[in-house]
């Protein structure tokens, strides 16, 4: 063997060594596999932690005789290999080396110490860890102050179900839109909608960058909003939605407590032939067919609505409620594409709380199901405001 190859043949072999210990270290989160102790020591030079973890071998490295563990090689290949090494610290490293104990540690028992404390490492860390979130906030104005969840209200909401919100502030950790305006004023529902369209680029550029993996939103708006706002939340990006709920000892949290509902499609007659279609969500309230717009009066109707109870300003207080209804939704619109093709237009008329609004938009596919209008609920009737998928 040229010198160069012997050379070349030793850094390879560090290499391998140095990702196998790394390896190892994730595995038993820098733990002694056999004490439990920390192998990051206390000390510290003035770059890093002193490490204080010795790769073991449990089958012996070589067959000679001050190699432990050395004639019992049943069935290891490489000894070298990931499955044949312990992270230990020095004093356990010592212990298991020295002939007086081998008795004590014969390979089958050392597997089986590697093996169960890499699986109660893999355990707790599973369960235990934070999962990562960005937090997107919308809120309007709604009797001249804004309503919007604060910052405060924000991080107890996700540390109660282990989310990391807010650790970072504006690129990848807090997305905030503010609708300002009143609902009735002029231009109000084309600015709100530029509104939501900037924060969610800015949302979509750090999902691109891989800054963001995982968001929770946290809206108060009108429910038109609240339906554009789901179409435009993409779907690969895993999203949780939160609510402020009428409930003050909730705040923003759902409630395991609460009573779970289900939802049911209600339809009437079917006209294969109607060109258009209305999609009533009466889960806060009854949808007046007597406040419906003149343009959409005489139009199949499909309607979602709670089973066994009236819509109420609470129903949907447990997160798998929501779910429930969500899917309930969905199956709706499939209904409405197959019974009704010749829609080319459907009516959306919703009294509904923050989330099943914001579902009730994600539902609706781009450039498959027709255009949707939205409609805002006035003093005296229901009034055409956004439309999507035009
Ligand atoms: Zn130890």
């Amino acid at each position: 063997m040229a010198p160069s190859d012997a050379r070349d043949t030793t850094v390879k072999r560090e290499r391998i060594k140095e990702s196998v210990r790394n390896a190892l270290w994730a595995r038993t989160a820098g733990r002694c596999t056999i004490c439990n102790r920390r192998l990051l020591g206390d000390q510290r030079t003035y770059l890093h932690s002193v490490l204080l973890a010795e790769l073991a071998h449990n089958i012996g490295a070589t067959d000679g005789a001050g190699s432990p563990r050395s004639g019992a090689n049943d069935g290891v290949d490489d000894t070298e290999a990931e499955e044949n090494l312990l992270l230990l610290c020095h004093d356990c490293h010592k212990i298991i080396d020295n002939p007086d104990h081998i008795d004590f540690f014969p390979p089958e028992k050392l597997r089986e110490i590697k093996e169960s404390f890499e699986r109660r490492i893999e355990m707790v860390t599973d369960n235990g860890g934070l999962t990562r979130t960005a937090a997107l906030r919308v809120g309007c104005m709604i009797r001249g102050s804004l309503a919007m969840a604060s910052r405060r209200e924000i991080g107890e909401t996700l540390l109660a179900v282990n989310y990391l919100g807010l650790v970072e502030t504006q690129r990848s950790g807090d997305f905030t839109c503010r609708i300002n305006g009143s609902a009735n004023g002029r231009g109000f529902w084309d600015a709100a909608q530029q509104s939501i369209d900037d924060t969610l680029t800015q949302v979509r550029q750090a999902v691109d960058s891989g800054d963001v993996e995982h968001i929770s939103v946290f809206a108060i708006a009108p429910v038109p909003l609240l339906v554009y706002l789901g179409w435009h939340l993409d779907d690969k990006t895993p999203t949780r939605l939160f609510q402020k709920h009428r409930d003050q000892f909730t705040g923003w949290s759902w409630s395991d407590q609460s009573d779970l509902v289900d939802f049911e499609i209600v339809t009437s007659e079917n006209d294969a032939s109607a060109e258009g279609l209305v999609l009533v969500c009466a889960l806060t309230s009854e949808v007046s067919r007597a406040a419906f717009p003149p343009d959409v009066a005489g139009l199949p109707v499909i309607e979602v609505r709670p089973v066994g109870s009236p819509p109420g300003p609470v129903l949907i207080s447990h997160e798998q409620s929501l779910v429930n209804f969500a899917e309930r939704w969905r199956e709706a619109l499939a209904m409405a594409e197959a019974r009704f093709p010749s829609a080319r237009r459907w009516h959306l008329i919703a009294s509904a709380p923050v989330t099943a609004s914001i579902e009730a938009g994600r539902a609706i596919v781009r450039d498959i199901h027709p255009p949707v209008t939205i409609y805002e609920r006035t003093n005296v009737a229901y009034e055409a405001v956004i439309t999507v998928n035009a």
